[in-house]
């Protein structure tokens, strides 16, 4: 599908407003069309799977900022940790210690957003509450830990997803003064986006907004 200008400069001029930083979420999406998207302005790129992150990375501008917004699988954080930007869905105590020993490796601080599991679906990954509230900070000296991510219910019930973003946005002000570094709240798609903002997102991962549905 094309990347739709008309759409971004929409989009970008109301996140503006609010300001909410965009991420363009490209996975499926071809070098041609993530290009024209770069040529646009857009900086902030998000991808699902690290072997597509992987070859894509290489073929693009190199001031592009990789975000990783899918579940990561610990064996396959060795692939990315040398040059992503922040990886938006640590989902577990594990994933946290593999990220901090490949950045140590890699002679990098990595920044990272905490999935916190908000929806009725328990097909969604993320922490719950308490065990973000149980993380030893100092045990990642490797790891930067810069806000929290969540996905809300698949739906349209507009109570439903404000209750989902609202949960996020208290877990997050509770976890605040253990992570000095929090800053960034990161919730809302291309269909829930507009709902996120009102409970306080601080950046959106947008997708079919910006390049049409993925088949
Ligand atoms: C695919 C995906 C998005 C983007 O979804 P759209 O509905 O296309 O905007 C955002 N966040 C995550 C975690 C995703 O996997």
């Amino acid at each position: 599908m094309p990347f739709n200008l008309g759409k971004y400069t929409e989009l970008n001029s109301f996140l503006k407003t609010k300001n909410v930083t965009l991420v363009a979420v490209s996975k499926f999406q071809p070098l041609e069309e993530i290009q024209k998207a770069y040529n646009a302005g857009i900086r902030d790129f998000g991808e699902n799977y690290a072997q597509e992150l992987c070859s894509k990375f290489p073929a693009l501008p190199d001031d592009i900022r990789w975000h990783f917004i899918g579940h990561l699988q610990t064996n396959k954080v060795k692939y990315i940790a040398p040059f992503v930007y922040l990886i938006q869905s640590v989902d577990s105590a594990n994933l946290l210690k593999e990220i901090n020993k490949q950045a140590k490796k890699a002679g990098r601080i990595i920044k990272c957003l905490l999935q916190l599991h908000i929806a009725e679906e328990t097909s969604k990954t993320g922490f719950n509450e308490d065990e973000i509230l149980k993380i030893n900070y100092a045990d990642y000296p490797n790891i930067e830990i810069c806000g929290m991510m969540g996905m809300a219910t698949f739906t349209g019930n507009e109570e439903i997803l404000k209750n989902e973003f609202s949960k996020l946005r208290e877990t997050f002000l509770k976890a605040k003064p253990q992570f000095p570094q929090m800053q960034f709240l990161s919730m809302g798609m291309t269909d829930d986006y507009k709902t996120a903002i009102s409970q306080g997102s601080t950046m959106v991962r947008v997708g079919s907004l910006l390049f049409g549905r993925r088949s």
